[in-house]
């Protein structure tokens, strides 16, 4: 009976263990998943990873973040020489062979010893050897993208045993800033950018609304639409001419893009209208985000060449897409943007300068 019970304390002084390893795991992960999504760029986001997880965790020694040369876009990007962050001790290009040796069969992360040639491989600066390591996949649409290596010089630090929970977690956040960076990279080349604000155009928006609806299908995320359009600018231009249009046009994308998440996809839609797509938020929260743009773009002040001062004013429309959301003629990433012109046209009729949200 004692020894049953000294055995039920030692086990529950264990579990209590494991749940503040895990608290703490649990907290550096997230700070680590904030600057991810707040990075701007693919060498930015690999180094706040990489140095993140190092600064956070006392024994991981090393870290690296390995890809595929996703559509050949890694390349360019790493071709790309004049950036902030130095990022080559911490990144590696793997092939499709190397990266399907490690994650045979199931996607899980793989923790445990690690050998010579995978030490190599996935941390090729390092000259002390790596006695254990847990790498992790990173997926994004169901395929397999890279992954995420933490080595650690003591062998004991990853077993086998441990959950990987957490990890699989934030490896999924990891993928998608990924996919996201690389896709603002991508943008830069294939004219998808608007010349006068560059920001995305419309036919970038158009593409990764169709990603967007099938990530909202498939996971059951929340995808908001704000679809903002300045009003009585065709006025601005007559009575300032269009060079003062442009320049209203310019500072309006500018103060959209203030504050935007790496997953946020803001675009010049058409003339004066903007779109910008919140994905993974729900309508009251994109509806809060629209109208700070909205008290925002009422801020700026435009110094005419009379002396006098042109303020400027937005009406928007808010809509959401939720995995419940269907559309008569099926597509519904049309029928989100319908929805938010439909808001944006009750805006405009109930006077303008508002934001409505569709019911
Ligand atoms: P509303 O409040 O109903 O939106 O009125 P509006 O005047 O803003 O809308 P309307 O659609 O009548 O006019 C839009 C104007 O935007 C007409 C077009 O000439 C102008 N425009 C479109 N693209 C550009 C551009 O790149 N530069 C400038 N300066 N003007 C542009
Ligand atoms: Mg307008
Ligand atoms: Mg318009």
């Amino acid at each position: 009976m004692d020894n049953q019970l000294a055995a039920m304390g030692q086990e529950l002084a264990e579990l209590e263990k494991q749940v503040r390893t895990n608290e703490k795991i649990w907290s550096g992960f997230r700070k680590i998943e904030i600057d991810a999504i707040g990075a701007e760029t693919f060498h930015q986001l690999v180094h706040s990873v990489t140095a993140g997880i190092k600064s956070t965790f006392r024994n991981v020694d090393e870290v690296s973040i390995a890809c595929l040369n996703l559509d050949y876009e890694i390349v360019r990007i790493m071709a790309h020489r004049d950036v902030p962050y130095e990022i080559d001790e911490s990144f590696v290009m793997v092939s499709d062979g190397e990266l399907y040796q490690w994650f045979p069969g199931s996607l899980q992360p793989l923790v445990g010893r690690c050998d010579v040639d995978t030490q190599q491989r996935l941390f090729p600066r390092c000259n002390r050897p790596v006695g254990s390591m847990a790498v992790s996949p990173l997926i994004v649409a169901g395929k397999l993208i890279g992954c995420l290596a933490q080595g650690s010089y003591d062998a004991q630090h990853f077993s086998a045993q441990a959950g990987t929970e957490l990890l699989e977690h934030l490896s999924a956040t990891i993928a998608l800033c990924i996919r996201n960076t690389v896709n603002i990279a991508r943008l830069e080349r294939h004219g998808l950018t608007d010349p006068l604000t560059d920001i995305p155009n419309r036919r970038f928006l158009e593409r990764r609304l169709d990603e967007e609806v099938e990530r909202c299908r498939r996971y059951g995320h929340p995808l908001t639409c704000v679809m903002l359009d300045i009003d009585h600018f065709k006025t601005i231009n007559d009575q300032y001419g269009h060079s003062v249009g442009d320049s209203v046009l310019k500072s309006v994308a500018d103060a959209l893009s203030k504050g935007l998440r790496a997953s946020d996809i803001l675009s010049r839609y058409g003339g004066e209208e903007f779109v910008l797509l919140l994905p993974e938020t729900q309508l009251v929260h994109g509806a809060k985000i629209a109208r700070r743009h909205h008290r925002e773009i009422n801020k700026l002040q435009f110094n005419m060449r009379d002396e006098s001062r042109l303020s400027i004013t937005v009406s928007a429309g808010v809509a959401v897409l939720e995995k419940s959301s269907s559309a008569a003629g099926g597509d519904l990433g049309e029928w989100l943007l319908q929805r938010s012109d439909q808001a944006l046209y009750q805006a405009k009729r109930q006077g303008r300068n508002r934001v409505i949200v569709a019911g």
